[in-house]
């Protein structure tokens, strides 16, 4: 699956996707991410690619043009939807990010920054807007990271462990349900125990605890 971000700050992406599992995905050539620097398009000779709100208010916004030559440039090489990472996007969830997963589309990722972005380039080039949560961050990378993290998981072979992202918690296994309290050794910690049925080997019953103990 192909993701072309296109930020304002590149740099900010290097590090998350250069280390752990997404590393080895890329890797692998499970996934394939692309970041383009918006501002490598704005045909402004100081390279600005912000400015006031008509009709005033605080704050700046990202220009209409920068963002659509950087777009069409995009959309040359991936066919996917362009997906704006916004607030006022459709809450991501775990059943959407396996949806995203199965379709199997290339996405482009537009993340916003400032105010966020002129009107015309949703009108015009945006197809899907989602939004990580009810809160404002500063910008769109980092809920941009989210979407590519979360659905990554749900592409076969990301996870060492195939099984393992539908029996977290969410997943139709868990009944849509919150996953067990988890221990690792040692038995006792700070006086508290791992409950006695986990170190029993009775796999029914440590099935049996699991499930009464969904949250
Ligand atoms: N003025 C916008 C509003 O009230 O909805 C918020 C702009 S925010 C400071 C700047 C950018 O961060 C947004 O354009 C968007 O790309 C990103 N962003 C902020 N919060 C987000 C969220 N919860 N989910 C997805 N993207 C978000």
């Amino acid at each position: 699956m192909r993701f072309d971000i296109c930020t304002l700050f590149p740099d900010m992406f290097t590090s998350y996707f250069s280390d752990s599992i997404l590393k080895r995905a890329k890797d692998e050539g499970l996934i394939e991410i692309r970041i383009h620097n918006i501002r490598d398009y704005s045909k402004d000779k100081h390279k600005k690619v912000d400015d006031t709100p008509y009709g005033g208010g605080a704050g700046m916004l990202m220009t209409a043009q920068p963002l659509y030559d950087c777009l069409m440039a995009v959309k040359k090489i991936n066919s996917g939807p362009v997906v704006f990472m916004t607030p006022q996007g459709k809450k991501l969830t775990h059943t959407h990010a396996k949806r995203l997963a199965m379709n199997n589309e290339s996405l482009i990722l537009l993340c916003g920054r400032y105010e966020g972005i002129d009107q015309r380039i949703r009108d015009l080039l945006v197809d899907k807007e989602i939004s990580i949560g009810n809160y404002v961050l500063t910008g769109g990378e980092l809920a941009t990271m989210v979407v590519v993290d979360a659905v990554s998981r749900f592409i076969p072979g990301v996870l060492g462990d195939e099984a393992s992202a539908e029996e977290d918690s969410f997943s139709r296994r868990l009944g849509g349900k919150k996953e067990y309290p988890h221990y690792t050794k040692p038995a006792i910690f700070e006086g508290l125990e791992v409950p006695a049925v986990l170190r029993s080997g009775n796999h029914a019953e440590i099935a049996k605890w699991r499930k009464e103990h969904l949250r």
